[in-house]
């Protein structure tokens, strides 16, 4: 499909960093609105491996996360003939658009993302500048594709905004350039929290693994990290203020069956965390199970996830040059 014609669908852009094995806080905040929307909408998904490295990797491990997250991308459901999937470091206009828009950002607002502020701290060793242009970085991912919507968790909603903010000031210099992106957040389920710490968002790269559960934890592993989640002392499920653990399950359970917090009152009136801990583990495993048979198949299969991975980069690549051309044609750079 070609890009900027008037009649294609809208276009959806979004993108996960091959840190670690995402978590049901990326499959419940993220992934699984790319696969709802992928029937409805132009998706373009990447593998964001420029992005990981703001934080330090080794070689080797990055290699093999980006083609297990690839692998994951497809088995979550997304069509690789549908949608454009690609693995964000082989496609070069994402730097090189990076590197205008940096130009194009204020230090004062990108001084103001909260996700530079937790990062620093967490990496307080290795706080580079990556880390803080990150936000412009992520931009670019977005503006290069023209994109209307994107389907992120709610951490990343600041990270959009200023996203828009950049992207109206380069069109309010050069006339009309790029499409203002709007973030797609889900209702329930876009804030999934550690079940340690159900103060702090659940990450994948949390280094405590009784924290998070990961998409392709075994069944076994699942249950014992729900049993072990960190709850309250009131005993009764409800969703309330000071329940941040209660919270959270019910969040999860409520994004993997459906149900509203109200019934899930009712169901578990008069019953203790005990079983519920167990209903929650059971509805994540039946929602898990089947992306985690198809990723064991798929991950085998390198030559199929690298050619898909070369298509993709090539439909990628073409989709995103156009922006990024028009945009050197406006800053005022010498045509070839
Ligand atoms: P890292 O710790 O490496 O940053 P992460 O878990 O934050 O890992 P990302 O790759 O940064 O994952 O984000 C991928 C997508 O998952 C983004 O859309 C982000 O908003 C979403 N996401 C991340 N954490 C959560 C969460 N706890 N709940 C819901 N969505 C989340
Ligand atoms: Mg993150």
């Amino acid at each position: 499909m070609e890009n900027n014609t008037p009649q294609r669908r809208p276009r959806v852009l979004s993108a996960i960093q091959p840190t670690a094995i995402p978590t049901i806080g990326n499959y419940l905040g993220a992934l699984r609105n790319w696969k709802a929307m992928s029937d409805d909408y132009d998706c373009v998904y990447a593998v964001a491996d420029l992005h990981a490295i703001t934080v330090r990797q080794d070689p080797a491990t990055l290699r093999r996360q980006t083609l297990e997250a690839f692998a994951l991308l497809l088995s979550i459901g997304l069509d690789p003939e549908k949608n454009v999937i690609f693995i964000q470091s082989h496609v070069n206009t994402h730097s090189q658009l990076a590197w205008i828009l940096d130009c194009y950002t204020q230090f004062g607002e990108a001084s103001r993302m909260t996700q530079f502020k937790d990062k620093s701290q967490k990496h307080a060793d290795n706080v580079n500048v990556g880390l803080f242009t990150y936000p412009v970085l992520m931009a670019a991912d977005i503006l290069l594709y023209q994109a209307n919507f994107v389907p992120i968790g709610a951490d990343q909603k600041q990270h959009l905004e200023i996203t828009r903010d950049i992207a109206e000031r380069f069109n309010g210099i050069y006339g009309n350039t790029f499409t203002i992106p709007e973030a797609f957040i889900g209702k329930v389920g876009a804030r999934v929290m550690s079940l340690q710490n159900p103060t702090q968002k659940m990450s994948k790269s949390d280094p405590n693994p009784k924290a998070s559960v990961s998409i392709l934890d075994t069944p076994d592993a699942i249950m014992k990290k729900f049993k072990s989640a960190v709850t309250d002392s009131e005993a009764v499920v409800r969703y309330g203020e000071g329940k941040d653990g209660i919270n959270n399950l019910m969040s999860i359970y409520s994004c993997c069956t459906g149900k509203s917090f109200e019934e899930i009152e009712n169901e578990f009136a008069g019953k203790g965390y005990g079983d519920f801990k167990v209903s929650v583990a059971e509805a994540v495993i039946e929602e898990l199970t089947p992306v985690r048979e198809r990723f064991n198949e798929r991950i085998t299969d390198k030559a199929y996830l690298m050619e898909c991975a070369a298509k993709g980069a090539d439909m990628a690549q073409r989709i995103s040059q156009r922006t990024l051309d028009k945009v050197m044609r406006k800053v005022g750079f010498l045509q070839k």
